[in-house]
């Protein structure tokens, strides 16, 4: 594919600007996500050409659907959708601590949320000849190792999205259907004392969408390399 139409939910910032500067860098046509048009739009503005912006709450019904009815308009199809929007509200919480309220309102947007995008997306993905579907999730929801205390909810959200991918992968056998860890990143949720820049996170990402093999799907992806769920 010369240049792939790829959306990226939640890329004003962090590791989804990051891979939407990368990917347009390699001649991919990105359109930027974001719940605020304004930011949506400087964030376009700042990875230039190629790239273009879509008001796109993914916790709003309407919004998603009028991000649809957008794409179709403009593109008619979509070739990799990259469900990367997500919120971490209970970094030291403890689970004996955890409010069900934050355990929802982090489902609603980490699960539900990109449930929701890639349902609607659906009939988009299916008019390309190799559609991809990146999951960006986290080694917080592996259950591979020892279990850990951090992050409950945020961790229990990236453990069912990567159920969501394992779904996905087994519903739609024509598309490629992967989730991804970053590894830890300085963004504004990983926070500055993180090892790995927002580039070095969204590198993985970038390699899903345009280099890896579209046979490879149904997995667990971190540095280009197959992890244990
Ligand atoms: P940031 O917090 O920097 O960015 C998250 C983005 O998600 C923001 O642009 C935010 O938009 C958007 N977002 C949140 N809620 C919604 C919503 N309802 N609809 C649309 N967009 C929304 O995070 P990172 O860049 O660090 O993280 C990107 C992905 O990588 C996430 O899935 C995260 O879980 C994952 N990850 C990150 C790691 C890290 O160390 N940074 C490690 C492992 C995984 P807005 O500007 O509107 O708030």
């Amino acid at each position: 594919m010369s240049s792939p139409i790829i959306l990226i939910t939640g890329a004003t910032r962090g590791i989804g600007l990051a891979a939407a500067k990368q990917l347009v860098a390699r001649g991919a046509h990105v359109i930027i996500g974001s719940r605020d048009a304004s930011r949506a739009e400087a964030a376009a503005k700042v990875v230039g050409q190629g790239t273009a912006w879509l008001q796109l709450d993914i916790t709003e019904p309407t919004s998603v659907e009028a991000a649809v009815q957008a794409l179709r308009r403009q593109h008619g199809q979509l070739d990799v959708l990259v469900n990367n929007a997500a919120i971490l509200l209970d970094h030291y919480e403890s689970i004996t601590k955890l409010k069900p309220e934050t355990l929802r309102e982090t489902l609603e947007t980490n699960l539900i949320g990109t449930l929701r995008v890639t349902q609607a997306m659906l009939p988009l993905l299916e008019k390309s000849s190799a559609g991809r579907i990146i999951n960006v999730s986290s080694g917080a929801g592996q259950l591979d190792g020892e279990p850990q205390p951090w992050a409950p909810a945020y961790s229990m959200s990236k453990t069912a999205l990567n159920m969501l991918t394992q779904q996905l992968t087994a519903g739609l056998p024509d598309l490629m259907v992967n989730s991804m860890c970053p590894g830890w990143c300085r963004t504004e949720m990983g926070g500055s004392e993180a090892p790995l820049s927002a580039d070095q996170g969204a590198d993985t990402l970038v390699w899903l969408a345009l280099d890896a093999p579209h046979s490879l799907r149904g997995n667990f992806v971190k540095e280009r390399k197959i992890i244990a769920w």
